[in-house]
Parts: structure tokens; sequence; C-alpha cells
């Protein structure tokens, strides 16, 4: 199964994600974790990305296109994989789709996690990551049991340099223009599904398996 996530940023597509690879044993590739790693390791990839991901901009096609052609062309992801953060511009979903239009394939299901611009900008102030394990946490909505701890590997939370009010204006900007032009792109392919985002975790959760059977 090949699965898309759609939806703003902060929208709790990268939360979803992690769930449904687990519960479905397909990987879940998001673009933003490979370029955070490639940051964190210093590469030139990473330098360039960050440049662009501290002005809430998108990082280029061109930087971006290949490194997921490569992921999503690895033995692992032979049954299917969910896609989080690409495609994020139209030229993006377009060489996704004759990528797999060479093998008679396609995507499955884009299923866009519906956020009004208000409650994104509430949730992105609360947003926390584990810089150790990737754990995601929200101050208001998820918080984690000790104050800034992680539950999970109990390293210190942080928040994205991304996530700081100023660059998510120019994020939600910037998905406006570029992304949700995708919305209408898997439409009419026939495989877009709209759940609710506003609903708890579990609900989006609900909401997504029934769509994935
Ligand atoms: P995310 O973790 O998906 O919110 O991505 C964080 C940042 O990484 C974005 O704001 C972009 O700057 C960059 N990024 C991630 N995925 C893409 C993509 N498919 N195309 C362009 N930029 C991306």
């Amino acid at each position: 199964m090949k699965i898309i996530m759609l939806g703003a940023p902060g929208a709790g597509k990268g939360t979803q994600a992690k769930v449904i690879s687990e519960k479905y044993g397909i990987p879940h590739i998001s673009t933003g974790d490979i370029f955070r790693a490639n940051i964190k390791n210093g590469t030139e990839l990473g330098k360039k990305a960050k440049a662009f991901m501290d002005e809430g901009k998108l990082v280029p096609d061109e930087l971006t296109v290949e490194l997921l052609l490569d992921r999503v062309g690895k033995s692992d992801c032979e049954g299917g994989y969910i896609l989080d953060g690409f495609p994020r511009t139209i030229p993006q979903a377009e060489v996704l789709t004759e990528a797999l239009a060479k093998t008679g394939d396609k995507v499955d299901f884009a299923i866009n996690v519906d956020v009004p611009d208000e409650h994104i900008v509430r949730r992105m102030k609360g947003r926390r990551n584990c810089p150790a394990c990737g754990a995601s946490y929200n101050l208001e909505f998820n918080p984690p049991k000790a104050e800034n701890t992680c539950d999970k590997c109990g390293a210190e939370l942080v928040m994205r340099d991304d996530d700081k009010p100023e660059t998510v204006a120019k994020r939600l900007e910037v998905y406006h223009e570029q992304t949700q032009p995708l919305i209408a792109y898997y439409e009419q392919q026939g495989v877009l599904r709209t759940v609710d985002g506003t609903l708890s975790m579990d609900g989006v959760f609900r909401a997504i398996q029934d769509i994935l059977g």
C-alpha cells in the first residue's frame, strides 16, 4: 500500500504517519526528517536545506526529488510506504506519479488531514520533539508525563527551529501557495480522502483506519 499524507505543517501528518507505519508494517518516510538528519550530520545537503528550512521556505525540488526516489527504491519499500511531507509541490507529485507509472503502479491513498490555520498556529506553539528518539509531543494536547522530558527515553525535549511563530506564518503561506493544489491533483486521480484533523489523535487515527481498511 502506498500512502501520501497531505495537510498543512502542524496538521498532525507525522504523528499519524508513525502510527500507520507501525500498524500496517510499512516504512514511514519523512523528507523533513531526512533533511534534519542531514543537518545534524553536517552534510552538504544538510547545509543547503537548512538555509531554506530556517526561513520557512521549501527546499528546491532538485534537492528533494532524487532523495525521495532513491529512498522509495530501497528494498524495505517493496511492500509499500507512507510518505509524510512529500510531495509538497505539483512538480514533485508529477515526478512521483511518473516514477510509479513506469512499473504500472500508483498511489493508493492521499490522506488530507484538514486543520484550519488558526488551530495550526496554536498547535505549533506547543509542539516539542525528542532529539534522541524522535518522539513527538504537544504541551497542550499531548504533554509528556514529566516536564520537558521524553516519556520514552528521558531526553530533554526541544522545539524545532522552524516551529518558531515567525517561521510558522511563512510555512502556512508557502503551504497554501505551493502544497494545497495537491488536494485537487489527487482528487482528480480519485485517491483523495479527507479526515478532520481537529479530532483527538485517536479520533484521527480511527478515521484513517476506516479509509485504509
Ligand atoms: P516537515 O518536517 O515535513 O514539516 O518539513 C520541514 C521542512 O523541510 C519544510 O518546511 C521544508 O523546508 C523542508 N521540506 C520537507 N519536505 C520537503 C519537500 N517535499 N519539498 C521541499 N521542502 C521540503
